[in-house]
């Protein structure tokens, strides 16, 4: 709550992106209310001054000009040193190496805020990224012994994962990827594309392809139309997911042209990665009912991190600030044990905690499945609170949401 933005929930959102702003140009990315046009224009011409607000709501002038030097955020908020101390360790091992980057957009929700908000938290490196605890490493879900070709998680039956890009527009401090995002300089490398098209065309059992990387939406349209168009013309592909963050860190970049360009690949699933209700914008809020009114079944995905996210209270926002722009709450993760995470680290009893504090107390819609990704490769293992109490010969015993108890007669109950 040390935030500007806790009456968020009070704006009006408008229905739909040309309600404000007339009919939308092409490019035109998600419109803003004109409260929130008039805050970020202060802080545009506050930090970066001779910015117009077209610059400012161009994706590509975002990504170009994200934060990547302390010097840079010492403008939006006073660097404790042991910020400062890890932001000039950056890149030189310890944790993963991953590198510090933050869009403008995100910076302006950042700026002015102490060191423990949650959004600071997530997207700015502290010196225990360095500490690598037991149990932690590199690549604790060992991706890369189900990789068949470069880039491509074969790990389920019938569904891959495709690292398409390491690039995003923001680094989240807890990534699972912290190997692999950020390391290289060709942001846009595709080398390893046709190989991995390859493979799914000869794998008829993969029904489904999951992109994600890095952030599949920071590439230019003309890639991801590509890409896109090559998994749609292997027949066996049923349907295509892409993971991204992008609505929360770069909504901007949802312009009208890319839906448009999206709606040709349906059946199409998007899994948006959100952290925290203070990333429910109005911009992101209009990012994401863009693409719900287009046609896109959307999903989030949130990872599980002490001090940012572990209370009933935030996680519950979180859920329903969702479902308000229509993205169902699909994963609840608990962190993986990537090099120096223990700072983010919660138990799974706290995990199994808040589910069992919004299951039944809310919509079953806000509720996701709490998975831990098994370390050493398993997959996703899904975890339920003790409802089940166990069985005799003609009732099986369960808990409700209360605590209350209760009996189910089983086949051939003779009471
Ligand atoms: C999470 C994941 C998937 C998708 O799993 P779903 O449960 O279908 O969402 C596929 N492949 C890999 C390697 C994954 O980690």
């Amino acid at each position: 709550m040390n935030k500007h933005y806790s009456g968020r929930s009070s704006f009006h959102l408008p229905l739909v992106a040309s309600e404000l702003s007339g009919i939308p140009d092409e490019d035109e990315p998600p419109s803003l209310i004109p409260n929130r046009t008039d805050e970020i224009s202060s802080f545009r011409a506050g930090y970066f001054p001779g910015v117009t607000e077209k610059m400012w709501n161009d994706w590509r002038w975002q990504l170009s000009n994200s934060i990547t030097s302390a010097e840079q955020l010492e403008r939006f908020v006073s660097l404790t040193s042991d910020e400062r101390a890890a932001i000039s360790n950056n890149g030189k091992g310890g944790g993963c190496g991953l590198p510090l980057r933050i869009t403008p957009y995100y910076a302006g929700l950042i700026a002015g805020s102490g060191p423990d908000y949650p959004l600071r938290r997530a997207v700015l490196p502290l010196t225990d990224e360095l500490l690598v605890s037991p149990g932690e490493g590199d690549d604790p879900l060992s991706e890369e012994s189900h990789t068949p070709v470069p880039g491509l998680v074969h790990r389920y039956p019938d569904r891959v994962l495709f690292l398409a890009t390491e690039f995003c527009s923001v680094y989240c401090r807890y990534c699972t990827r912290s190997r692999l995002v950020g390391k290289s300089r060709h942001r846009l490398s595709t080398s390893h594309w046709e190989e991995a098209f390859r493979y799914i065309g000869d794998h008829p059992e993969i029904r489904d392809v999951l992109i994600s990387g890095g952030d599949p939406l920071t590439m230019p349209n003309e890639k991801l139309d590509y890409l896109l168009s090559r998994i749609r013309s292997i027949a066996h592909v049923e349907i295509i997911r892409i993971g991204s963050k992008v609505p929360a860190v770069l909504p901007q970049r949802i312009t009208a042209k890319l839906t448009r360009m999206l709606a040709k690949y349906q059946p199409l699933f998007l899994s948006l990665h959100f952290t925290h209700p203070d990333e429910l914008t109005p911009e992101s809020a209009a990012a994401c009912r863009r693409l719900a009114d287009a046609g896109f079944p959307l999903g989030s995905q949130t990872v599980l991190l002490k001090g940012i996210n572990d209370n009933v209270e935030t996680m519950t926002r979180l859920f329903h600030e969702l479902l308000k722009v229509r993205v169902k709450p699909y994963y609840l993760y608990q962190c993986d044990p990537i090099s120096g995470s223990s700072h983010f680290r919660t138990s799974v009893q706290k995990g199994l905690e808040l589910i069992r504090g919004i299951r039944g107390f809310t919509s079953g819609y806000a509720v996701p499945h709490y998975v831990v990704d098994a370390p050493g490769g398993g997959g996703k293992i899904p975890l339920l609170p003790e409802y089940y109490q166990g069985e005799d010969d003609n009732y099986v015993y369960l808990k409700n949401y209360e605590g209350n108890s209760y009996r189910y007669p089983k086949e051939g109950n003779v009471q």
